[in-house]
This record gives C-alpha cells, structure tokens and sequence, in this order.
C-alpha cells in the first residue's frame, strides 16, 4: 500500500512512501528522506500516487498521534494561506517531538468555592445565548462586544464553568499571557489544577510536557498565545478568543502567516463547538459577520454597577510651547498623586529622543541600512546609550559633535518613553510626592517575567504612575487607577495603511478604558497637534457601533475588507533592480488570473531593511476568484529574492 506523509520544515504537503504494514491516518512514523530518518504524520492510506524507486516507512512511532479533525484543520490552513502541510506542522507540533515525554499526575485539589459576583442583566443574557448554543453541540460563533469594564472574563468564566460540569474542555486565546496576568489569575482561582497556561517562559521540555498532557485531555482549561489553536484537545467544547481584535493572533514571521482568531472559528467548526469571540473594539471584520449573521451579536454596553465611562479631555499642543507634558497633564498627574490614585501615561515610542539633528548643517542620524531615523535611547542598566535603528535593530555610538560638518553639537528632538520617565521623576520631585514609576515598553520587559513584576508592583500600589507604549493599553483591570495620559496621540502610529483609522481608534479606546474601573471616576487627557483630527474619533471613542458605521463607508467606496479579500505578496531581494523586475514577473502571472485584481509592484514603507530592498504587489479577490489558482505559489522560487505571501494582511505596505 502507498500512504502519504507529511513532514514537518519542509515545503511541500505530502511525501508518498510505501508500507506492507498496519498504519492509519494520523499516525506519527518514522521516514527515509535524502539520507536521514525523518518524523512525519500519515494524511492518507490508499494513495494513487505511484513514484519509481519509492521508498518504505521505517517505523510507526505512535499510533493515532493527531485526530483527523486537527488534521482536516492543518489541510484548510495550508490551502487557505497558501502554505503547505509541512509548513503547518512545523508551527502545530513541538520541537524535538520524538523526545520522551513525561506527565506528572496532577494532583485533584478540591476546588475552592469563590465567590463569584452575580452576573448583570446584560452578562446574564449574554451567558444565556452561550449555553443554549453548548446545549446543541452543533458549530456557533459569538462575538461578544463589551465596552471596556463590561465584565466580559465573567462571561467567560460561567461558560467554562458549563462546559466542565458537562465533562467538555475549554481552549481560551489571549494575546499574550505576561499581557493579561488578571485574565489568567481569574481562571486559577476558580478552576484551579483544571487549568493550564503555556507561556513564553517555558522550557522546551515543558511545552512539550504540556503539550502531551494537553493531547491526552489532562487539563479541562487550556489558556495561551496564537499557537495554542493547534494543540489537538478531546472533547473541545468551546473556544474563547479573548481581545479578538489583537495584532498578535496574527503570525507575522513564518510561513504560514495565520491568523488564529479566523483559526479558532474553523476549528469551531471543525469539531462542532462554540466560539466566542470578544473584544471592547472588535475587528471591523468581526463585526461586519456578526452584521451578516455569520456570527451572533452579544452586546454589554454598560460597565459594571452603572459605572460611568471616563470623560475626555483634548489638549492642544501648539499652544503648549514644545512641552511634552502640558501644564493642565501636570497638574491633574500631581493632584491624582496627591489623593493616592493611579494614573497610567501612554506613548507610543520608545527611547529617548526619537532623532538627533545638527543645527548647524541639518545633518540628522540614519541607519545606514535601512537609512531610517536613528532613535536614541539613553543608559540604562547593561545597556549602554546608543543610537538604535527601530526597524533591523542597528546600534551606533552616541554622537555628541556633528559627523558631516564636525561644528554643531547635536540635538535631541523629540520624546519617547524614556524621556518622559525622566520627566516624571522631575515632576514627582518638584511637587514633593512620595511617587515612583514604571515603564513598561519592549526595552524594560525583555528579560523573562519582567513585565509581571511591572505589573505587580503597580498593582500592589508600591508605583502611581505606569507609563509605556501600547503594551498599557491591553486589558488591565487597575482600580485605582483615575486618570490616563495620552502624550502624543499623533504617534500612536506612524504608518499609513487602510487600517490606520481602526487600530488608532482601538489604541485610544483600550487606553481610555483603563481609567475609572473602580470607585473613583476616571479621566482622559489626550495631548495633541492635530485636535481637529482627534476631536471626532473621540467623540466615538466607546462607542464602537457609530465608527464602524462610518469606517464601513471608507471601506466600500475603496472595495477594502470586508468587501475583498487581500493577498500581499512581497519580494526582498539585495539586488534592488532584481526584487524589481522579478515582482514585475509575478505581476505578470497574476493579471492572467480570472478575477483577481493586481496592484503594484509598489515601494514598501520599509522600502530597504538591513540589505534587502522590499518590494510588494497587492491582490484583491472576490467571492468568484478560485483560491487554487495561487497555489503555484507555495513552490515558486523567485531569483535571488525572498518570497513573501500574507493571506489578510493586518497591514499592506
Ligand atoms: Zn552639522
Ligand atoms: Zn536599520
């Protein structure tokens, strides 16, 4: 019999090998392949396919290692993102598979009664909907939108608790554990040992570990980042998506570039469970298939106990003279200081001062390669000063005198988070306040279970002020803090894209939302230059249904998601004129293709990083255009370029 194997790092979907004999679909196997022992998973017995000189299977390691539907998964994510079987494997299964595994028994620690508060109204509706579809067992998918405090994890929570009276398992998604150590917390507390999180800091040992034990239906909960999808669970009963709107479901490095929110729903569906989806700013995607039935409708629009949502306030900074911190921000940060609140300030950069100019020739510091302004970030701990390229990463000494014209002593333009660090230990100094700060951005949380301490020590009131970039605007619950900064909202992104619009309003919406959760009523100060700008999008802020609306007009006049489906496909090449002319040979493929429009070649933003020169072409499909007509793809060998393929890019440049 010939059987079809799958195996993992290399870019095709199958490899056909023969065998006398007993083996089934999804077996894990041992193969020749060019010279060594490879581990792969049968796809299918019985294949047609017939090659000379065709090989045997060497061994079958373990039998029925995937069930079919995790199987059935992989196949739709190769096919859908114009990937291949190997490629899914390679993100799907732990490294060093073939490693003995151990499960420690996990010992039955009784579970402590909580008390748990009584759901709402609006909660107890939502829960309602929820159970009544778990009771079918048959494939639905919520989308659970709650303003930020609505108290979705409690919704959350009674649908786990559901599903494990009910002997079923529960899979919960969330950006990113060190992120939501509260989420995380909650679930503990009330399901204790029945939980599992697989986080970043794990040995590859314990994922392993986990990921067996997981398998075999050990743990009733399984909480994690994007790449949990994949972990095959019995009895899956419901699929959480937590913050379902978070650019970090999105895979952005590897092949295949999945999205594990849209995963999670075919999975759903797969194994005919419940998905529930939720988000204080949905996805306008997400929203537009609630809008078409595709998905049902919750809704939670008041916070808990009728708190009211924070109010928010526009400063001008043309008026403020170059301040970073205007003296309205400065007062209300000292008067929160003064009554023991909290308050959380958000800009988006890192670093000191975002470039150096020479005011004597206007020479200004650029990476060499990807000739982008250099940002300088100051000493810190290990970490010497230097002048740091944000995009590949490159370091410079610091320059003091100007390189061109060796007169002008260089200036520091601009703040990013380490400045206002600064600033604010000057301000907490002049007023007399007893304060401390953190900062929570990419550079203080490298080190593993910094970001927790960060966040402990805020929560635990030993710091009043959190400041950082966007990473303090995911879903905090801090009551005390009452008042939230925005320093420079015109940098909350710096790119122009079709989505720019959506994600500065989720940002702003996430960031405001972290103020007043408690006793205290909250406060929003948004600095800005552009105030015409900002006063219309905030006047939305927190109410998502009005923005969509409007969004939605943008989107259909430009034939945009949701009313096409786009392809990005980029060409990095070290030869500027070869990434050029071979995208010019895909566009030449591509226009030929029924249904399918063709934009580019174009510049991307990043038009060089480090040597490569990037160049991209953009697609936009119809429901007609038949997606196997860019399977060409998954083999074609540009030359001397890197081929690139983004299936729903969350960005296009
Ligand atoms: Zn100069
Ligand atoms: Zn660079």
């Amino acid at each position: 019999m010939n059987v079809d194997v799958a195996i993992p790092r290399t870019k095709l979907d199958f490899f056909t090998y023969h065998t006398s004999g007993d083996v089934h679909v999804g077996d894990l196997v041992f193969v020749p392949l060019r010279n060594t022992l490879k581990y792969g998973v049968v796809i299918n017995i019985n294949s047609q396919r017939d090659v000379c000189g065709m090989k045997d299977i060497e061994q079958v390691v373990e039998q029925q290692f995937l069930p079919l539907h995790s199987l059935e998964l992989y196949k739709w994510i190769a096919e859908y993102y114009l990937s291949n079987l190997g490629e899914v494997l390679r993100l799907a299964l732990p490294s060093k598979i073939l490693k003995k595994y151990e499960i420690t028994e996990i010992p039955r620690e009784s579970r402590r009664v909580v008390k748990t508060p009584s759901p709402t109204y609006p909660q107890s509706q939502a829960i309602k909907r929820i159970l009544d579809a778990l009771k079918k067992e048959c494939f639905e998918t919520f989308l659970l939108y709650g303003i930020t405090g609505s108290g979705k994890t409690e919704v959350y929570l009674r649908c786990v608790d559901e599903v494990i009276k009910n002997g079923g398992h529960t899979l919960v998604l969330v950006p990113e554990i060190s992120m939501t150590p509260l989420l995380y917390q909650r679930f503990q507390e009330r399901f204790k040992n029945d939980v599992v999180t697989i986080h970043s800091s794990l040995s590859e040992k314990e994922r392993r570990n986990i990921w067996y034990a997981i398998k075999q239906g050990k743990y009733r909960v399984v909480i994690g980042p994007r790449s949990t999808i994949f972990i095959p669970m019995p009895g899956l009963q419901l699929i959480i998506v937590d913050e379902e709107h978070d650019q970090s479901y999105k895979e952005h490095e590897r092949m295949p570039r999945y999205n594990a929110r849209d995963v999670a729903v075919m999975r759903g569906k797969f194994e005919n469970c419940t998905v529930v989806l939720g988000s204080a700013t949905p996805q306008l995607e997400s929203y537009h298939n609630a809008g078409i039935g595709k998905y049902h409708l919750l809704t939670l629009r008041e916070r808990i106990d009728a708190k009211p949502l924070p109010k928010i306030e526009i400063i001008d900074l043309r008026r403020e003279r170059k301040k970073f911190i205007s003296p309205k921000l400065e007062t209300k940060i000292v008067e929160a200081l003064k009554n023991n609140e909290q308050v959380i300030l958000f800009l988006n950069r890192r670093g000191f001062a975002p470039s150096l100019l020479c005011p004597n020739c206007g020479f200004t510091a650029k990476c060499p390669y990807c000739r982008l302004l250099l940002v300088y970030h100051k000493k810190e701990k290990k970490d010497a000063a230097s002048l740091t390229c944000h995009i590949c990463g490159y370091k410079s000494k610091v320059l003091r005198i100007c390189p061109k014209c060796s007169r002008g002593t260089l200036l520091y333009r601009g703040a990013g988070t380490q400045r206002i660090e600064e600033l604010m230990n000057n301000i907490i100094r002049m007023s007399n306040q007893k304060a401390s700060v953190v900062r929570l951005d990419r550079d203080s949380v490298r080190k593993k279970g910094q970001a927790e301490k960060i966040f402990k020590t805020f929560e635990q009131g030993d710091a009043q002020i959190m400041l950082g970039t966007q990473l303090v605007t995911k879903g905090f619950d801090f009551p005390e803090v009452t008042l939230v900064g925005i320093v420079n909202a015109d940098v909350v992104l710096h790119i122009p894209d079709f989505r720019s619009s959506e994600r500065t309003f989720q940002l702003l919406t996430q960031v405001a939302g972290r103020s007043g959760r408690g006793k205290k009523p909250g406060t929003v100060l948004m600095q800005t230059f552009h105030p015409e700008l900002y006063s219309a999008l905030f006047s939305q802020l927190q109410d998502f249904p009005n923005f969509y609306a409007q969004e939605m007009k943008l989107r259909r006049e430009l034939k945009f998601p949701p009313f096409s489906k786009l392809i990005l496909i980029r060409l990095k090449g070290e030869n500027e004129n070869t990434a050029w002319s071979e995208a010019q040979k895909l566009f030449d493929i591509f226009t030929r293709i029924k249904n399918l429009k063709v934009f580019g070649p174009n510049r991307s933003f990043y038009y060089r990083i480090r040597k490569n020169y990037r160049v991209f072409i953009l697609l936009k499909t119809t429901t007609k255009f038949q997606r196997r007509k860019l399977k060409f793809l998954t083999s074609y060998k540009p030359k001397n370029c890197i081929l690139e393929i983004d299936v729903d890019p969350l960005e296009v440049f």
